[in-house]
């Protein structure tokens, strides 16, 4: 297999190849390639997955040609110019190895030495629109089928979407009676149909307008709209247009925003578009055929999480940020990237529009804005009309005690809800039972024997779990150091207020949202469900509860256990704990019931409660950039962090000492 000597006529690639290194390996072949094609190839006698990178002339290389192996076999798929392009720019900027950071960029199905077959999109169309008599016989579904099909070519997805279990029959039926043609072409795209929409109000169609005109001479925009304000409609309204333009919409959203309700608008508004819906728990194979189908073109709208940015298009033409300030576009392990910045520094790339929207904007977006690089766009009242925000009441637990966790204030208001039948929502943000376990006697506590971090006691398995480095052990029947039996579990997590709440109400539905009750996709789906359906009176969850969500029935908030991100060490912490205050209150009181937000405090004269009961935003926002510029903190300088991990803490000590000198 091996060609010991490869002739004039062989083309030489720099190959990328799976591996943690800056460095690439040259291959040949008999044939030329493009750069970014996917090729197979023999490294250390093991059969890998690469990609071509460069092209490289024999000149070029150091060493004796014979040990030029050969490209053992050229795959079809190719990565396109533009994710080549970002590839690099986030390799650069996050200073991590280019190869590494290409295969986190694509899809794992791509990595594997197999070659992929994609089940290509099949459309039906009507052979003769204009044949109404066969419409007498037809059943309700049906015949809105027909109808649509007049309109236009629909794919079969849609058609399963509207018929149910019986499409397929249908299908066959009609096809036999020679009514439709049932055809696959991975180059055509629907025409979009679109239905559902909502009437503008003024704010919306005047921003919708203005963003049109400007789109041609993009700047960046920022949407900065109060929750509830109808951002999601303002998007929807700009997707259509471009979509209607025969142009493709990337959408990022953070992970827990991508709801079934999320969804639903995007499907209902445009039933016969092909969307390509990328979260963290979507197979392989449907991961892959959404990312190679964007590239060719034939998917329109791409809605995704962080990972979607990667995504290549033939024919982009805008990008939308959805929260752009949440933390969870930020990936915090290998490849440290932040899918905002590098959807702003796509959209530059392409030369599109991008718009940033969000409630609580990001200090470094309005600082974009202050310096004039972004422009911005405001909605500044609740769509629904007579919906207001919700007035938010602080509890000072310095004069008013808690019991349990819960003050009575709290308690009596969660009572009246429960008569009037409405929902409350209970925000902690921790979750598991009690965040430290204690010795009553010695003064033990359960710090994590692999980190600094401190161990959760979970009560519903026993166990104390270290949410840092994830080790976990049995709760000890004694203390580990002076063997008393007197442990206590010190603070709250939800599943501690979980308990407090069923002994105050014991015939409430309370139901606990967060990461240990969720773990699974189909999990959450079932809870969502039950709390739309009225099947829940009081949510208690983590900041997973905190975005965008839209229950109607809502009026009550309530924010525990607050105060500690008021004096932390991370100097993003005030930012992060009014943003997510801001967004949980903006969960009360979208519908027609007026909201309350009940917070409980020992600090109730600190500057971001005082800014917090004003709904003031933006005064917060701008004591928080003054601050940072006083203190010299980002969005003010850059800031370097270097983490390591050892396994002694000597040895993590000793590099962490030497680094920042080096
Ligand atoms: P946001 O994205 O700003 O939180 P949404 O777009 O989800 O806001 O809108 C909030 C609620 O208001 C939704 O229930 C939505 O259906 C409704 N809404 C939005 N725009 C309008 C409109 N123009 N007319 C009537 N209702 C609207
Ligand atoms: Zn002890
Ligand atoms: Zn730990």
């Amino acid at each position: 297999m091996i060609n010991e000597n490869p002739s004039i006529s062989t083309y030489l690639f720099n190959i990328i190849l799976d591996l943690p290194l800056e460095q690439y390996f040259t291959y040949s072949s008999e044939v030329n390639l493009a750069i970014g094609q996917r090729v197979l190839v023999d490294f250390k006698n093991k059969k890998m997955v690469g990609f071509v990178w460069q092209r490289t002339v024999k000149e070029d290389i150091s060493y004796s040609l014979s040990k030029i192996k050969p490209i053992l076999y050229v795959f079809s798929e190719i990565i396109p110019q533009d994710v080549l392009g970002l590839i690099k720019f986030a390799a650069h900027y996050y200073h991590y190895p280019t190869g590494a950071t290409f295969f986190t960029a694509i899809p794992s199905l791509l990595r594997k030495p197999e070659v992929i077959v994609i089940n290509s999109i099949k459309y039906v169309s009507l052979i003769n629109p204009e044949h109404s008599l066969f419409t007498k016989k037809l059943g309700k579904n049906q015949l809105a089928l027909y109808k649509q099909l007049q309109n236009g070519t629909l794919t079969i997805s849609a058609v399963k979407e509207l018929l149910g279990a019986s499409y397929l029959k249908l299908l066959d039926n009609w096809e036999c009676l020679g009514i439709i043609k049932i055809f696959s072409d991975c180059h055509k795209l629907s025409n979009p149909i679109i239905t559902n929409k909502l009437p503008l109000n003024q704010e919306q169609s005047n921003i919708v307008s203005q963003l049109s005109e400007t789109f041609a001479i993009a700047k960046p925009a920022l949407l900065y709209g109060i929750t509830g304000s109808g951002k999601t409609e303002v998007y929807l309204e700009l997707i259509e247009q471009v979509i209607l333009d025969g142009k493709q919409v990337l959408v990022l959203v953070p992970e827990i925003n991508l709801t079934p309700q999320l969804l639903d608008r995007f499907k209902k508004r445009f039933s016969n578009v092909q969307m390509h819906i990328l979260t963290s728990n979507i197979n392989d194979k449907a991961r892959v055929s959404g990312y190679l189908e964007a590239g060719y073109g034939t998917r329109q709208i791409i809605i995704g999480t962080r990972m979607a940015v990667f995504t290549p298009f033939k024919n982009l033409g805008l990008i939308i940020v959805d929260e752009e300030h949440d933390s969870s576009f930020k990936q915090n392990e290998s490849l440290r990237y932040n899918a905002r910045n590098l959807a702003v520094f796509r959209a530059n790339y392409h030369n599109i529009p991008i718009l940033l929207g969000s409630a609580t904007p990001s200090l470094e977006t309005l600082y974009n804005y202050k310096l004039k690089k972004y422009s911005l766009y405001k909605l500044t009242s609740r769509a629904v009309s007579n919906a207001t925000l919700p007035s938010i009441k602080l509890i000072d637990l310095n004069t008013t005690p808690a019991s349990n966790g819960l003050t009575n204030i709290v308690i009596d208001s969660i009572r009246n809800r429960l008569e009037n039948k409405e929902l409350s929502l209970i925000y902690i943000n921790r979750r598991g039972y009690a965040p430290v376990v204690s010795c009553y006697e010695c003064g033990w506590v359960s710090h994590c024997t692999s980190c600094t971090g401190n161990m959760v006691y979970h009560n519903k398995d026993a166990r104390l779990k270290c949410h840092h480095c994830g080790f976990t052990c049995k709760l000890p029947n004694a203390c580990p150091k002076c063997e008393s039996k007197h442990l206590q579990a010190i603070g709250y997590g939800t599943q501690k207020i979980e308990e407090s709440l069923e002994q105050c109400f014991p015939e409430a539905r309370i139901l606990r949202i967060d990461r240990d009750t969720t773990s699974s996709k189909l999990a959450w789906d079932i809870l969502y469900k039950k709390v739309h359906n009225n099947e829940v009176d009081i949510l208690v969850g983590t900041q997973m509860l905190t975005k965008g969500h839209d229950f109607h029935n809502l009026t009550l908030v309530v924010g525990l256990n607050l105060d500690s991100g008021l004096y932390s060490h991370d100097f993003r912490s005030t930012e992060f704990l009014f943003t997510q205050l801001m967004q949980v209150s903006g969960r009360a009181g979208r519908g027609v019931k007026p909201g309350e937000v009940l917070l409980q405090t020992h600090y109730p004269h600190h500057e971001l409660y005082q800014y917090l009961i004003k709904h003031d935003f933006s005064g917060f926002a701008n004591f928080l950039l003054k601050e940072r510029k006083i203190l010299g903190l980002p969005p003010y300088t850059y800031y370097a962090l270097f983490r390591a991990s050892g396994k002694t803490l000597d040895n993590v000590m000793e590099f962490l000492n030497a680094a920042p000198k080096k």
